[in-house]
């Protein structure tokens, strides 16, 4: 059985996941579902089940962000984005401030919905724009065009949300250069506090990666790709934007707190079908489809100990992870880097006992003089304030970074 040793946690970061989309877009190997939504009720019901049991379990423990994200969550009606919002209340300590987030497509975006994620606390709203070329849309797979796009971020900016962020796709197959630049244009005129703009990763086994295999579509090209990320952080730059990861931008205090809680690898706990968790030196996931979660879940609502919690919670996970100290390590400096803050020496050194130069210093050294990685400016003042920083060039090549990290590791 799944056995959980719990440290005493602070704060925890909360992922909902919801796993309905209208229907499947060509590129995505999320867990995800089109045409199932017959499912949405029960597992709804299974949900609220897995919200009290680690309530439970947790002895209600205070929630730092809360996170729906998918699938497509907006895709749920209105009210039944609040019951979740007041089941997670009545299991968790939440303050009515903290950051909370709903992924929303364009298409969904209403003004009965919003009212609703107004009245529930609903304070960020993270939309999947993608593009606003019509013709790419049209090969993602997505139902929007760009001017329905433009439409739903206005109402949403006149309904009065001010923390709007939008995903954007480069690097896609047919993207040319300036179609980018003209996507870029747009978007920047509409003055958002917050940009997550990602290149495209052909997953394998999506119908886009199979099309792409058979010569349907031509392979995108990794150099126009990353002639398209300078574009975007030369552009971007002008505008005042804090390129706070490597592929998020932000105007100062709109950074997405529960994001960066996962990239300076703390604490999170993920609830529904192929969620994700790390608590405790754990990492574990929930069994993937929402039919066998939405079963083992049944009558599992009645009277609930934290005893039983823990046996109940243990029907839907599926894989556990328990995370040496070298691998919590490498997790770190994998996802640290990737913020512009790069890894403070200083959290560093308080969470694992050793300096970084101490533990990495030739790897350090020899990224360092291929320009990939740097010292933050003030690291002459005062050695135990300053902090490893991916350069521009490192920025691109991060995977190229990080597999020195790996490799130094393993050696
Ligand atoms: S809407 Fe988002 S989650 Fe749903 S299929 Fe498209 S990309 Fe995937």
């Amino acid at each position: 059985m799944f056995d959980l040793k719990l440290e005493t946690l602070r704060t925890l970061a909360l992922y909902i996941h919801i796993p309905f989309c209208a229907t499947k877009c060509v590129y995505c190997d999320f867990n995800t579902y089109a045409g199932i939504e017959k499912l949405i009720e029960p597992y709804l019901k299974a949900l609220h089940t897995e919200i009290q049991l680690w309530g439970t379990k947790l002895d209600k423990p205070k929630l730092s962000t809360i996170f729906f994200g998918g699938g497509t969550p907006s895709y749920l009606k209105e009210d039944q984005i609040a019951k979740l919002i007041e089941s997670i209340s009545q299991h968790f300590q939440t303050e009515d401030t903290i950051e909370k987030t709903l992924e929303a497509n364009p298409e969904d975006i209403c003004i009965t919905k919003l009212e609703e994620y107004q009245r529930s606390d609903i304070n960020r709203l993270s939309i999947g724009v993608q593009s606003l070329d019509d013709r790419l849309l049209k090969l993602l797979g997505r139902r929007h065009d760009a001017k329905s796009a433009l439409e739903s971020i206005n109402k949403v900016i006149n309904f009065g949300f001010s923390n709007i962020s939008i995903d954007l796709m480069y690097g896609l197959p047919n993207q040319s250069l300036k179609d980018w630049n003209q996507t870029l244009e747009i978007v920047l005129s509409l003055g958002l506090p917050h940009l997550s703009i990602y290149c495209l990763g052909l997953e394998s086994g999506t119908p886009m990666q199979k099309s792409v295999e058979l010569g349907e579509l031509p392979k995108p090209d990794p150099d126009l790709a990353a002639d398209m990320y300078e574009l975007t952080t030369e552009k971007l730059a002008n505008l005042n934007y804090r390129h706070y990861e490597i592929s998020n931008w932000a105007k100062a205090g709109y950074e997405s707190r529960h994001n960066i809680n996962y990239w300076e690898n703390q604490s999170f706990l993920g609830l529904g079908p192929g969620a994700h968790s790390y608590i405790s030196g754990m990492r574990f996931s929930n069994i993937k489809s929402p039919r066998e979660y939405i079963l083992r879940l049944k009558n599992n609502n009645k009277s609930i100990s934290a005893a039983k919690s823990l046996k109940d919670i243990s029907q839907v996970i599926d894989q556990i992870e328990n995370i040496s100290t070298t691998t919590e390590i490498l997790d770190t400096l994998m996802m640290g880097l990737r913020l512009d803050t790069g890894i403070s020496e200083k959290k560093y050194f308080s969470r694992f006992g050793h300096s970084l130069d101490e533990k990495w210093h030739s790897t350090i050294t020899a990224t360092v003089t291929d320009g990939l990685v740097k010292w933050s400016e003030d690291s002459n003042k005062d050695l135990h304030n300053r902090s490893l920083q991916l350069t521009e060039k490192g920025k691109i090549l991060s995977n190229e970074v990080l597999a020195r990290f790996f490799a130094a590791a393993e050696n």
